[in-house]
């Protein structure tokens, strides 16, 4: 971690998408506060949060860019992707739909990011396993077609949250530095 006051060397811009209720703004809760709610409302409001780390030496400040419910209406802006060096695709392991619309987020995706964009493939609520409707292989075999990283992780049991953040990082620091 920086100390505050601390120069920052890097802001990588990563945004958060994919349907409603999958999970993002819990993802983004559990990275930037190490929170979880099993209620979240609709995010409202705030349209990033930060946290600075610090990768081979360098202070990189992480600006990760939640929907403020916008997917609901698959009305996410420009705007919302300018910048962005890295992405999270985020869909429920439980939800067969979340997962087939992947393919229509990824080209919205690749039409208004930057074409060096590092994204993740992300399943998320693996700790809801009596539920899977969407088998590892499926969608790890998808990733790999597509070029994109890929884990399961979950929100609620922190697991993998950190490592899904920290590889797209590590990757967008490896392709600028
Ligand atoms: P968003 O619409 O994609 O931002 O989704 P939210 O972050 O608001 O989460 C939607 C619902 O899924 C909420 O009730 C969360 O508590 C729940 N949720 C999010 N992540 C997980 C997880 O990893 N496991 C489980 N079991 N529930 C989760
Ligand atoms: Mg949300």
């Amino acid at each position: 971690m920086a100390a505050s006051g601390d120069k920052i060397d890097y802001v990588f811009k990563v945004v958060l998408i994919g349907d409603s209720a999958v999970g993002k703004s819990q993802i983004l809760a559990r990275f930037a506060r190490n929170e979880f709610s099993l209620d979240s409302k609709a995010t409202i409001g705030v349209e990033f949060q930060t946290r600075t780390l610090v990768i081979q030496h360098k202070s990189v400040k992480a600006q990760i860019w939640d929907t403020a419910g916008q997917e609901r209406y698959r009305a996410v802006t420009s705007a919302y992707y300018r910048g962005a060096v890295g992405a999270l695709l985020v869909y429920d392991i439980t939800k067969r739909q979340s997962f087939d619309h992947i393919p229509r987020w990824l080209e919205e995706l690749r039409g208004h990011a930057d074409k060096n964009i590092v994204i993740m493939l992300v399943g998320n609520k693996s700790d809801l396993e009596d539920q899977r409707a969407v088998s590892t292989e499926d969608a790890k075999e998808f990733a790999q077609k597509e070029g994109l990283f890929f884990l399961e992780t979950s929100a609620l049991e922190a697991t993998n949250v950190e490592a899904a953040f920290m590889t797209v990082l590590t990757e967008i620091f490896g392709i600028i530095s």
